[in-house]
């Protein structure tokens, strides 16, 4: 198959409180041919969340299960508990005709790269400092001060494996970072073609 057919596998990775979630909203409402890879997660539900929309919640045995069934195209354990793009929910999207948006971290993000046949496009999104990004974290009010430090030393260990992703883009204004990964899809889009 050539290349300007295949689904764009966008891989969006970020620490959290980076905005990452917001600007995967505005590429879905922007583009229609983007659909959100929902995850598996052994996490629990956020009192905002709804299974099967944000994430399919499952229990450690099945999401286990899942991993022995090789059900998962990567997974990873982030903060205690197991997250997986499963192969199922991916070919169903790529099925439909349309363009994958992954939100998933850094190990996600290698083990996805070594699908040589994926058309993967990764960007890393970061806060404008620690600053900020401590702000951030403690007014979406969504953690308690433990998450949060949590977080917040993730952040620099994660900024280690940025170096691994296509582009790299500072989320200081969310409409300017907006268009910047707009310019970098078409870009994409266009080589491709
Ligand atoms: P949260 O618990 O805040 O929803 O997500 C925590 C982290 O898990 C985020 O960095 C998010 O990108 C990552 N994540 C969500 N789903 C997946 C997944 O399927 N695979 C991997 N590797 N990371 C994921």
């Amino acid at each position: 198959m050539q290349n300007s057919t295949k689904p764009l596998m966008l891989v969006l990775s970020s620490p959290s409180g980076a905005g990452k979630t917001t600007l995967t909203k505005k590429i879905q409402e922007s583009d229609n041919s983007f659909q959100v890879s929902i995850s598996h997660t052994t996490r629990k539900a956020r009192p905002n969340e709804v299974d099967g929309v944000d994430y399919h919640f499952v229990s450690r045995e099945k999401f286990k299960q899942l991993i022995d069934q090789k059900a998962f195209y990567e997974y990873a354990k982030i903060f205690d508990n197991y997250y997986g793009t499963s192969k199922s929910s991916i070919n169903k999207i790529t099925g439909d005709g349309k363009n994958v948006l992954f939100d998933i971290d850094w190990q996600g993000a290698e083990q996805l790269s070594n699908y040589k046949e994926l058309n993967i496009l990764k960007i890393f999104i970061l806060p404008p400092n620690i600053e900020e990004l401590k702000k951030r974290l403690v007014s979406r009010n969504q953690d308690d001060a433990e998450a949060i430090e949590k977080r917040l030393s993730a952040y620099s260990r994660d900024l280690i494996h940025s170096k691994n992703y296509d582009h790299v883009i500072v989320n200081d204004k969310v409409e300017i970072c907006f268009k910047e990964i707009k310019a970098i899809i078409s870009s994409r889009m266009k080589d491709k073609n």
